[in-house]
């Protein structure tokens, strides 16, 4: 059977919030609330990576944001059926809350919490995410330091 590979591109957020040294992080649950992981989602044509992850963020978790820095391509790859596999490449950017309630996507996601960091980390299912909230981890105090 000949597998055929197609590249997808999504964009998301880690949305953090709080002081320097202990910001909470804004994360959804999905599969009936056993996977913890960012919110996130597929690139429209004609939009540029920022706004996707923007419009994603916004969508998933009723959360309004502000785009603050890049923070990390992230890749992976999974069947989506029999003989088509998807190369997924995901760009993920640090972002703070503007506004908005928390509400889940009731499609696509089961729950929406904000944890804080250590517990974020302890829930994330995929370990390239739980990489990408230690690396906002690291760059958050700049930005807590003006709010
Ligand atoms: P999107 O949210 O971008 O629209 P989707 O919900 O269609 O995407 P994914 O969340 O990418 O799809 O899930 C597709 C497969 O990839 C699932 O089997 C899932 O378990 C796995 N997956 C999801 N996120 C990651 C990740 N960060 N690292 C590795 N595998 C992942």
């Amino acid at each position: 059977m000949r597998v055929k590979t197609i590249t997808v591109h999504s964009a998301g957020g880690v949305v953090l919030r709080g002081p320097a040294d202990a910001p909470d992080v804004l994360m959804i649950a999905t599969h009936n609330g056993t996977r913890w992981a960012l919110p996130k989602g597929q690139v429209e044509p004609n939009e540029s990576l920022p706004e996707a992850a923007r419009r994603e963020v916004e969508e998933e978790t009723g959360i309004k944001v502000a785009t603050l820095a890049h923070l990390e391509t992230i890749e992976y790859w999974y069947y989506a059926s029999r003989n088509v596999r998807h190369h997924k490449f995901v760009d993920y950017f640090l972002m703070k809350p503007i506004g908005g309630t928390l509400r889940p996507q009731l499609s696509e996601v089961d729950d929406v919490r904000w944890w804080p960091l250590a517990k974020a980390l302890e829930l994330a299912t995929y370990d390239n995410d739980r990489r990408v909230i230690e690396k906002a981890g690291k760059r958050w105090p700049r930005y807590a330091d003006e709010l």
